[in-house]
């Protein structure tokens, strides 16, 4: 195996399902058993806040107590032993990259532990309830905060920043997520266009997926800390 400068790692709701965490933006329209329409747009939040506030900060507490498994442990061991440029865009809402000490995380589709205030930008960082009533601790105004979570018709978050690691890496991992939709899908097709060598690390193959070179089937907390072994010693051999 070569050696890689620059590495690009996706990871989506797959990698949590490992840890327990199956209350994603299902196929079926639901998340966490609410229909995304009333918890998961603009128009929903400014209907009706506090509801999906209370849908947030029972989310929190679910979330807050999940772990993180083998895949997200491999994820830190290679930043921590390989000595490239490695970034993590995670399609996941959940922490568990940063429970597993991993760093230069960004979370395109928001953090389940923020909220950002609509009157000035702060992001408040907390686990604790978040509601209509909360004061801005930057501005001090009352009643302005959004979970940090990008609704439906909101833009990802993060994606300058995101472009421009597509485009320098070397080597570009996607792990539970299909590749197929977006934003997954374009984020293959630039890796792969400006030559990034490209694995996908899935439970089962998404479709012919011809931007991906290689097709890594099995539990990513199983095929995952093989392959960061499997780069590690790479390494040592000079192969
Ligand atoms: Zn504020």
């Amino acid at each position: 195996m070569k050696i890689f400068k620059n590495i690009v790692i996706l990871t989506g709701a797959g990698i949590s399902a490992e840890s327990g965490l199956a209350t994603f933006r299902a196929s079926n329209g639901l998340w966490n058993n609410h229909k995304v329409e009333d918890v998961a747009t603009i128009e929903a939040f400014q209907k009706n806040p506090q509801y999906v506030h209370e849908f947030y900060n029972e989310l929190k507490k679910e979330l807050v107590k999940a772990k993180p498994n083998a895949a997200h442990l491999a994820i830190t061991k290679l930043q921590n032993e390989y000595p490239a440029d490695i970034n993590i865009v995670t399609q996941n809402v959940d922490t568990l990259h940063e429970k597993a000490k991993s760093k230069n995380i960004y979370h395109v589709h928001g953090q389940i532990n923020q909220a950002v205030c609509l009157n000035c930008g702060h992001i408040l960082e907390t686990f604790g309830d978040v509601d209509t009533e909360t004061v801005c601790p930057n501005c001090q105004v009352a009643g302005m905060m959004k979970p940090n979570i990008v609704f439906f018709g909101e833009n990802l978050l993060y994606m300058d920043k995101v472009d421009e690691l597509l485009r320098s890496c070397d080597l570009f991992l996607s792990i539970g997520t299909s590749g197929v939709v977006f934003p997954a899908a374009a984020f293959v097709q630039t890796a792969k266009y400006y030559g990034a060598l490209t694995y996908e690390f899935n439970l089962e193959p998404t479709s012919n997926n011809f931007y991906f070179d290689h097709h890594i089937m099995g539990k990513a907390g199983v095929t995952l800390p093989a392959f960061v072994d499997e780069m590690t010693a790479s390494l040592k051999n000079g192969d």
